[in-house]
């Protein structure tokens, strides 16, 4: 909301003298009157800070930020109270959020390294916080609440301030002072780095794919050590040194060497990759100084898993190149697939998982679990085999909890989504990969309004949804009547989140 409406605020102003909750000059801070008044505010937002008593206020179908007192840094409508006092009726605009997280810290992001359990929500919609923090509630986990890829600010139309804010105000709303984060997901170049953390995040993951040679992996004997030659000879002399003679037995048992073909594989396929990993790492120190930022390391993004070897490689070269790592993402073997569970053989999965998981507690952070959306069957694994030391990211679940909402409330406009997606699924493709068949998702035709949700549970339907978000919102008019519905049954979709991430965390075990 950009404007708050005067008619609704004196509507609101009407409500709350009537619930009695204005007191000479201010609000009461009664807390039973305020739950009592729970239509018209957030009771847990209520927070005084020397004179000023601050709040989230629901008006009409929006929300707004009160502000009862002197307020110094916010802008909004200005009215006297009944009374006494002047209280400011406040848009949730960008610049009354850095008002906010400069009166109560709380409301701003924190690094998490020290952390043992994280959990990743990105909110592509900017309405999931307050259905994730409730989530959170009584769990062994600090969230990322803020945690958006360039890709998905380019789809929704979003910028970072906004992927912050929505975050801010969703703390404050539900009063949550416990530490959360921001990540700036999958970001590839410095500038990228330097924006996200100038604006306030506090986590930045390196998207290095671009730079992993993966094809030189196919290299062997005399063609990969003519290969290895051509590096700089003093980076071969360190690596040489580094690696020939390392003899690493991870708690779990295996050993771990390289050969000169092995050490000249790793080389030629991430050396690049390591280089612009300590590019980012830079600009982000620059930016935020030594520790005022969590460092994680994505490899995921390639076609073939991540050995142990190569990890091992990265991680070493990471030490020695003083990255403050606090967490890597290597890709897994299976497929982890948007939106749905894994796919391959959940023992396999464990098997490498494992040895991942021990090499990261080696060099000393957490592993980092991406498209981890719906991956339950290999989830009890996760938690175990790390003893709930991970990071564990989601994203388009959210979204497509907020469709499932629609399905089942409004099926008018969910076959419009619906239909929508099928037209635009295969221009979606360009972003996502997924082996969605559509020919497996029953026609909306012959399915009644009731029988709608039923297509969350197929595959082939969740992918569907999910790879289209940016299409379907990019829709004015969808985009328009989509968010109203949602805005008209929020506390349904923060209440879906709530069983469905909360079945997240129970399968792995926080
Ligand atoms: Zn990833």
């Amino acid at each position: 909301m950009n404007e708050v409406a005067k008619h609704e605020i004196d509507g609101w102003l009407e409500k709350a003298v009537r619930a009695d909750l204005l007191t000479a000059g201010g609000l009461t801070e009664d807390a039973a009157a305020l739950k009592a008044a729970g239509a018209l505010l957030y009771p847990n937002s209520l927070r005084r800070k020397d004179d000023t008593v601050c709040c989230l206020l629901r008006l009409g179908s929006a929300r707004a930020l009160g502000v009862f007192g002197p307020g110094a840094g916010f802008s909004g409508e200005s009215r006297s109270l009944p009374g006494g006092g002047r209280a400011l009726f406040c848009a949730l605009s960008h610049e009354n959020a850095e008002s906010l997280r400069a009166l109560l810290p709380w409301t701003a992001p924190s690094p998490l390294a020290s952390q043992k359990t994280t959990i990743g929500l990105g909110d592509r919609l900017g309405v999931a916080g307050p259905g994730h923090i409730r989530t959170l509630e009584d769990r062994k986990a600090a969230p990322v609440l803020a945690q958006q890829s360039v890709r998905e600010l380019d789809l929704t139309g979003r910028s970072y301030e906004d992927v912050l804010d929505s975050a801010t105000w969703a703390v404050f709303q539900e009063g949550y002072e416990r530490p959360w984060g921001a990540d700036g997901d999958h970001l590839k170049t410095e500038e990228w780095v330097r924006t996200a953390l100038g604006i306030g995040f506090t986590m930045i993951t390196a998207d290095v794919s671009d730079y992993i040679h993966g094809e030189k992996a196919a290299l062997h004997g005399d063609e990969l050590l003519a290969a290895y030659a051509g590096l700089p000879a003093s980076f071969r002399r360190t690596l040489d040194a580094e690696f020939l003679s390392l003899r690493l037995t991870l708690d779990t048992g295996e050993e771990i060497r390289f050969d000169p073909e092995g050490l000249a594989r790793a080389a030629l396929v991430y050396g690049e990759a390591l280089d612009h990993a300590e590019r980012l790492y830079r600009a982000g120190v620059e930016a935020a100084g030594e520790g005022g930022f969590d460092f994680e390391l994505s490899v995921d993004e390639t076609d073939t898993p991540t050995t142990p070897e190569a990890h091992v490689f990265v991680a070493a070269e990471c030490r020695r190149r003083n990255l403050g790592v606090t967490s890597l993402a290597p890709r897994f073997v299976g497929e982890f697939q948007k939106g749905i569970d894994y796919i391959g053989d959940v023992k396999e999965f464990e098997k490498s998982f494992a040895v991942h998981a021990a090499v990261a507690r080696h060099f000393g952070y957490r592993i980092s679990v991406h498209s981890g959306s719906d991956k339950f069957t290999v989830f009890p694994a996760v938690g175990r085999l790390t003893a709930g030391s991970f990071h564990i990211k989601t994203a388009g679940t959210n979204w497509l909890e907020a469709v499932l909402v629609i399905a089942r409330l409004n099926p008018a406009l969910y076959r419009r989504l619906h239909q929508g997606a099928l037209d635009s699924f295969e221009r979606a493709t360009a972003y996502y990969h997924v082996t969605t068949d559509l020919g497996k998702i029953p026609a909306l035709e012959d399915l009644s309004d009731a029988e709608l949700p039923e297509l969350f549970a197929n595959s082939d339907a969740r992918q569907l949804i999910h790879i289209t978000y940016g299409e379907l919102l990019r829709n004015t008019e969808l985009k328009r009547d989509f968010f109203s519905c949602l805005e008209e049954h929020i506390e349904a979709y923060w209440q879906a989140l709530q069983v469905h991430i909360g079945r997240h965390l129970d399968r792995l075990g926080i």
